[in-house]
């Protein structure tokens, strides 16, 4: 979190009162409200590899993707094509995961970059159907090697469930197979199919592992066909942080009774959401509210 004195203005828009800009303008809003109406969850199949003993995971991302673009456009958020890969394929490596967990786990990861030097977050709940997540590119700590750190939260742990693992690269479908090896106790596979689907496929107990291993995108596409299987389940998901300005108050903490250090002659300053980076303006009277 940082609190932003100086960069109140910052993203103000400049106000160009003409014609063609107004109506630009409501061309923008009329496709925002469209996308809004037709943005729906993302499906999440659970599928039981029979003779093979596996899970098989797997969706498609456009409608999650769809709200997160929302989310990046109302905050003014721009991202490297690069990182903004990264984080749209942990995003969907977390639904995956989330799906093959039991249902009332809540569940974040922290991958913490040496370089790019970032830290990445994403979280999710298969019970409130949503998953959110940002970049942090700003104050990240260099690590002398590539950390992810996963934390469990659920209503049967009394403390949450905390593992780091050390992984190689930069593309989440190899975190995750690297997670699942050393934390999860037992291999998957994951992989990124045509038209943003992606898959999971997880070992259960006496997994036919050299089938797993010799598993590749053609094989994984053709599954249901090649193998024998039974649907088990499915979840949705939608990129939703359901943060508020009265939630992330409180991270002001100490600040919030020393208003003067605080805004320092500013009229507002803006916050971001630890969570998601959504950004929310603060005025001196919302602190006194
Ligand atoms: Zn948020």
């Amino acid at each position: 979190m940082r609190a932003d004195p100086a960069g109140s203005n910052r993203r103000s828009p400049t106000p160009r009162p003409s014609a063609r800009t107004a109506d630009h303008r409501r061309s923008v809003i009329n496709v925002r409200k469209a996308m809004e109406s037709v943005a729906e969850h993302s499906v999440i199949e659970s599928v039981f590899v029979r003779h093979r003993n596996a899970l098989l995971l797997r969706g498609q991302f456009t409608p999650l993707y769809t709200d997160y673009y929302l989310h990046l456009m109302r905050h003014h958020i721009r991202h490297a094509p690069d990182l903004d890969q990264m984080l749209k394929d942990t995003l969907a490596m977390m639904a995956l995961h989330l799906t093959a967990r039991p249902w009332h786990e809540t569940i974040a990861w922290t991958v913490n970059l040496r370089a790019p030097r970032l830290n990445l977050f994403v979280t999710g709940s298969s019970l409130k159907e949503s998953i959110t997540g940002r970049i942090f590119t700003h104050d990240v700590r260099e690590p002398d090697r590539n950390f992810f750190y996963s934390q469990t939260t659920a209503p049967n742990l009394a403390e949450p469930r905390t593992s780091t693992v050390e992984v190689d690269g930069k593309d989440p479908v190899g975190w995750i197979q690297q997670f699942y090896r050393q934390s999860e106790q037992r291999p998957a596979r994951a992989f990124r199919l045509p038209d943003e689907h992606f898959a999971l496929v997880a070992a259960q107990p006496d997994c036919d592992l050299a089938w797993l291993d010799a598993l590749d995108n053609d094989a994984v596409a053709l599954l249901e066909s090649t193998e024998e299987t039974s649907r088990l389940e499915t979840r949705r998901f939608r990129f939703d942080c359901g943060c508020t300005l009265e939630r992330i108050l409180p991270v002001l903490g100490g600040w919030r009774d020393r208003p003067d250090d605080l805004f320092q002659g500013a009229e507002a300053i803006r916050i971001q959401c630890p969570r998601c980076g959504a950004d929310y303006q603060v005025t001196r009277d919302m602190l006194d509210g």
